[in-house]
C-alpha cells in the first residue's frame, strides 16, 4: 500500500526546494547583514541535492523515508549551522513518522518532534532570533488548526504565523550563531534562518493546498 504522506512530502520538499532557490540572493543577503553571507548558497545547494536524492532513491519510499534521507543529505551537504540544523528537523521528523499515523495529524506530532530536536542541537529556544523564531510558531499554528479546518487552511495559517515569526526577528538581539557576535547591532535585521523557516513553511502551505485540489475529499485528515 502506498503511504499517503509520501506524495505529500515529495511536493513540500521540492516545492521548498524550488523556493528556496528563488530567494537564495535574497537569504544571502539577510546574512551578509549580521553573518557570513552563506546561508542562501549553502540552503539552495543543500534542497538541490535532497531534490536529486529523492528523484534517484525508489519511488515507493514512505513519508518518513523520504524525510530521513532528505535530513541525511542536508546534514552532508550544508555545511555552517543551518545544514546540521535543518536536517535534524527532517531526519528527527521522519524518524518520529516512522511510529506515528501516515496522516496529516501523524505529520504535524513529527514535525513538533522534529523542531524540538532542532532546539536541543542548537542549544537554542524562541526570541534568540534564529529559524526557531519562524519553525516553532509556524508548526505550532498547523497542530493548533481547528478540526474543521481544510489541510489548506492549516498549512496557510501555519505560513502566516511563520511569517509573523520572521518578521518579529527584525526587533530581536541574536544569542545564538554567528549573528550573536554582533550583540546590539544584530537588532534592525530580520534572521536568515527564520526567513528560510518561512519559506520552508510557505511551501508545506503550498504542497497541501496542491493536494486538497488534486483529492478534495481528502482521506488526510
Ligand atoms: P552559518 O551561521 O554557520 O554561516 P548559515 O548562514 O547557513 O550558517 O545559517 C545561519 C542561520 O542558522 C541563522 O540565521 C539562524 O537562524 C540559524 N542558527 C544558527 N545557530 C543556531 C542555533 N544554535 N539554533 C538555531 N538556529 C541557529
Ligand atoms: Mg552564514
Amino acid at each position: 500500500m502506498t503511504d499517503p504522506l509520501s506524495g505529500l512530502v515529495r511536493a513540500w520538499l521540492s516545492e521548498g526546494g524550488a523556493r528556496i532557490a528563488d530567494a537564495a540572493e535574497e537569504l544571502t543577503r539577510l546574512d551578509a547583514a549580521i553573518g557570513d553571507g552563506d546561508h542562501g548558497i549553502n540552503l539552495a545547494r543543500g534542497m538541490a541535492a535532497v531534490a536529486s536524492e529523492l528523484d534517484a532513491g525508489p519511488a515507493d519510499r514512505s513519508g518518513a523515508e523520504l524525510l530521513v534521507a532528505a535530513g541525511r543529505r542536508l546534514i552532508s551537504v550544508v555545511g555552517g549551522a543551518s545544514g546540521p540544523l535543518y536536517g535534524t528537523l527532517l531526519l528527527e521528523s521522519g524518524t518520529r513518522l516512522r511510529e506515528a499515523s501516515t496522516d496529516l495529524p501523524g505529520l504535524i506530532l513529527a514535525l513538533e518532534e522534529g523542531v524540538a530536536a532542532v532546539g536541543r542541537r542548537g542549544r537554542s529556544t524562541t526570541g534568540q532570533k534564529t529559524m526557531l523564531d519562524a519553525l516553532v510558531p509556524g508548526v505550532a499554528a498547523l497542530g493548533a488548526a481547528p478540526p474543521d479546518a481544510t489541510p489548506a487552511e492549516a498549512g496557510a495559517a501555519a505560513a502566516e504565523a511563520a511569517r509573523r515569526g520572521r518578521d518579529a526577528t527584525a526587533d530581536l538581539v541574536a544569542q545564538r550563531g554567528r549573528a550573536s557576535y554582533l550583540g546590539e547591532r544584530s537588532r534592525g535585521h530580520v534572521d536568515p534562518g527564520a526567513a528560510s523557516s518561512a519559506i520552508l513553511l510557505e511551501a508545506l502551505a503550498a504542497a497541501l493546498a496542491a493536494q486538497e485540489m488534486a483529492s478534495p475529499a481528502g482521506t488526510s485528515r
